[in-house]
């Protein structure tokens, strides 16, 4: 190994720290590892890997629900320098095609459950020699005979460290945005920049070995799988996987293995709330909870603080910087209400005139684009140089990341996320922030979802529309309720209401708001809007 370490590093310093301790719990298979066991298994598949003609630099796409296998794969990559390039279970066939195409994967790892958009895509994927099916007894689900088996493949390595120089500033993997604003960007990051990711992450969190962490998101997603799984891993704390989230299952684990630390998207700890009051459940082994990807509405954090735990860590980035960037501590949960935090250990933020240079930054208070510079942020975007230049900016010897989000800081220097930049509208030369819009038509019972955006108009340059998905409300009741609300300006407040019967997402449920002003969307003819 050269002086710094590579992610198969942060695992082999654990297992000489810990050998002995739990690494991974998988209750769906009964399994339970040590760290030396793990990284035996590690071992295994990527000797298995380089037999089946894998090697350093190649891509292997997963395709994977949460799994054991998914911890070995990404590990047996590091092993060997391949890099690791996990899609999001839910994307159907044309969607893998894209990526997988676009990575120029050489392998795919699937399962049951996604075997059906893998095959869709299979005719088309030209680069992929080899395809790797998890096997699984439980389900009955014998391996295609296109594929190998996961678990044969396992065995059929060998135990010892695979024989690859693997350096820090090598390619770990290819991470895809979550294609919310356009399509999925692949985000290449380096070992380097992921084992500075881990050191934050341990630090912010406090981790320390006897953690038990229970991983309920997903691991294709960065947030999850170098916030939760990596730090846990370089710490030796113990990890517990549960294939998918389920509110009562996961109350149980935490009971069962005395889980000390959570990650939950805000929808998530919701449920898990309105669950741990109904079941009466036994938390009192959780001492942190993590959230991110949106603030969480205080109602659903007071819940959770009664039910759950204390404490709670929100983080804010994005998957060009690993993710995490900004974290707001417990200490400022209740005083900060709101916020994202301050930046993380070793970065820093700006908030500047949209698009400016890193030193035309605006007032506190004042609304800007944010951007970060990190020790973890990505080395480019996969063959799309354009945008890599657009998003990566040099100023007097610092690399700023424009985050394409838009924020303020408070006089304390906390960072408060407004929206996305390219969502802003911008009507009678008026700044206008949907996520204010939508906040004030949400409060409506009848609304269940809405996304506002800006329409090309004559006069105004743009003007504010709204869709809603609302049964049992007409536009003409909307415009009351916004008129009554008394919390929008009149530039704010839509002009026409479009009902629709649902807004169009991305596979992890964020509004993609290219589509309706792309006029994608199917609108209901029959529902009146209002000039
Ligand atoms: P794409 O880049 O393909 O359009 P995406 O930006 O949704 O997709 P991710 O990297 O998964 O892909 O998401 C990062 C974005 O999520 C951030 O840029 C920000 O807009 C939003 N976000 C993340 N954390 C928070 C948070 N704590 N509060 C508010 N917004 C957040
Ligand atoms: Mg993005």
């Amino acid at each position: 190994m050269s002086a710094h370490p590579t992610i198969a590093d942060t695992l082999e310093g654990t297992v000489d720290r810990h050998p002995d301790r739990d690494a991974i719990v998988y209750p769906r298979k009964e399994q339970r590892w040590t760290y030396a066991e793990f990284d035996e298994r590690v071992n295994r598949l990527a000797n298995a890997l380089r037999d089946r003609g894998i090697e350093k630099g190649d891509r292997v796409a997963t395709v994977l629900y949460n799994g054991s296998e998914m911890a070995l794969t990404v590990y047996a990559c590091a092993k060997i320098g391949a890099v690791f390039t996990p899609l999001n279970f839910r994307l159907p066939a044309g969607e893998i095609e894209y990526i997988v195409n676009d990575a120029e994967a050489e392998m795919v790892l699937f399962e049951s459950a996604t075997r059906e958009a893998v095959e869709g895509a299979r005719p088309s994927l030209e680069t992929v020699s080899e395809y790797v099916f998890i096997d699984d007894d439980r389900e009955d689900a014998a391996v295609p005979e296109y594929a190998r088996g996961f678990y044969d493949l396992l065995e059929s390595g060998t135990p010892e460290r695979p024989d690859v120089r693997v350096d820090e500033d090598d390619v770990y993997a290819f991470i895809y945005t979550s294609g919310t604003t356009g399509r999925p960007k692949g985000v290449v990051h380096e070992h380097r920049n992921m084992v500075e990711h881990n050191l934050l992450c341990i630090a912010e969190m406090n981790l320390t070995r006897d953690d038990v962490g229970l991983s309920i998101l997903p691991l294709y997603h960065c947030a999850e799988l170098h916030c939760n799984l990596f730090a846990r891993i370089h710490r030796g704390a113990t990890n517990v996987i549960h294939h998918e989230f389920d509110p009562e299952r996961a109350l149980e684990a935490i009971e069962d293995h005395g889980v000390t630390i959570l990650f939950a998207a805000p929808t998530a700890w919701n449920a898990l709330s309105m669950a741990a009051a109904e079941l009466n459940a036994d938390v009192s082994s959780l001492r942190l909870g993590l959230y991110g990807a949106a603030p969480m509405p205080e109602r659903v954090l007071e819940n959770c603080m009664e039910q759950l735990c204390e404490d709670y860590v929100q983080a804010y980035g994005m998957t060009e910087i690993g993710p995490a960037g900004v974290f707001q501590p417990p200490e400022d949960q209740r005083s900060k209400q709101g916020s994202a935090g301050l930046p993380a250990l070793n970065h820093r933020v700006r908030v500047v005139e949209p698009d400016a240079d890193p030193d035309d930054e605006v007032e506190a208070g004042e609304i800007g684009e944010i951007l970060i510079s990190s020790p973890c942020v990505m080395r480019e975007y996969w063959n799309r140089p354009e945008a890599t230049a657009q998003s990566l900016r040099e100023a007097d010897g610092t690399t700023w990341y424009y985050t394409g989000d838009l924020g303020y800081r408070d006089d304390d220097g906390y960072l408060y996320v407004v929206d996305r930049k390219d969502d802003m509208i911008v009507s009678g030369g008026e700044n206008v922030y949907p996520a204010e819009v939508e906040d004030v038509l949400f409060a409506h019972d009848a609304v269940d979802e809405a996304a506002v955006v800006g329409e090309p108009d004559e006069e105004w340059g743009e003007r504010v529309v709204a869709y809603v998905v609302a049964e049992n409300v007409d536009a003409t009741a909307l415009d009351e309720f916004v008129l009554e609300s008394d919390r929008l300006a009149d530039f704010k407040r839509p002009r026409a209401y479009y009902f629709v019967d649902e807004l169009p997402k991305n596979p992890s449920g964020k509004i993609q708001k290219f589509k309706l002003r792309e006029d994608e969307a199917d609108v209901d003819p029959e529902r009146e809007t209002v000039a």
